[in-house]
């Protein structure tokens, strides 16, 4: 049997390896009849509005600019969908980039829209893989994060949380931090029982977050 150790140091390899390679923004979904074909497995990111989720899929992918780093809160209402790990058409691997949530600037109908189609993505989509659920980890889960997960939980889809703006968090309080989210996710059913932190200024935690995606890849066996 391969070592925890050794393992973890494979899915860190290739998840360089991967991310290092092209990724191209391929499809914006606004409505439901707009979705693009299923194709290879797929990991959607959600999160509050400006809990810096533009931010960590451009770190993630190592593109500056791919994910629009938004100064107004709550304004991308589409689904975003990037290939990544090869060409459009021959990708490995497509990353969903969700509507952020629970900003109140955003005004009822949109945060309605926001709930039907993301809720309609993911309970009919069978090629999801997994949502990473981005919490600021400055603050923890707040009410609305965890009213998404609900939604989760009620679609039966895995999703991971991923604490975001760690430099922001002073180190000796790190641990505790994502320990009490751990804690709070123990009783929800579709929670993945790991907690990843990131920061997208510093970098510290994309490589474990590439690893965590390869994963995932390999249960999955893509
Ligand atoms: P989004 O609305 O969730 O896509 O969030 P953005 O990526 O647009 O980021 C929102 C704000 O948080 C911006 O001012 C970013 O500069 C800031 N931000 C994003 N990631 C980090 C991070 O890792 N650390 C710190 N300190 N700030 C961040």
């Amino acid at each position: 049997m391969i070592p925890d150790a050794e393992r973890a140091a494979e899915f860190a390899e290739a998840g360089r390896k991967l991310f290092a390679g092209s990724c191209e923004f391929i499809w914006g979904a606004v409505d439901i009849d707009g979705l693009p074909p299923m194709g290879p497995p797929e990991i959607a990111f959600a999160g509050r509005s400006n809990v810096g989720k533009s931010s960590l899929v451009n770190a993630l992918t190592g593109r500056a600019a791919l994910a629009r780093v938004s100064q107004t809160p709550g304004r991308t209402q589409q689904l975003n969908f990037f290939a990544a790990g090869g060409p459009p058409g021959a990708e490995r691997l497509r990353l969903v980039d969700l509507p952020g949530y629970g900003y109140a600037a955003v005004g009822k109908q949109k945060s309605h829209d926001w709930g039907r189609l993301s809720q309609a993505y993911l309970a009919g989509r069978a090629t999801l893989a997994r949502v990473f659920v981005l919490v600021d980890g400055r603050h923890g889960l707040k009410d609305v994060d965890l009213a998404t997960m609900k939604i989760f939980d009620g679609s039966a889809v895995s999703y991971q949380v991923v604490l975001t703006k760690f430099d922001e968090v002073k180190p000796a309080l790190r641990e505790e931090r994502v320990s009490e989210t751990l804690a709070a996710l123990t009783k929800r059913p579709a929670a993945y029982p790991e907690v990843l932190w990131t920061s997208s200024r510093t970098g510290e935690g994309v490589p474990e977050l590439r690893a965590a995606v390869m994963k995932l890849l390999a249960e999955k066996g893509a």
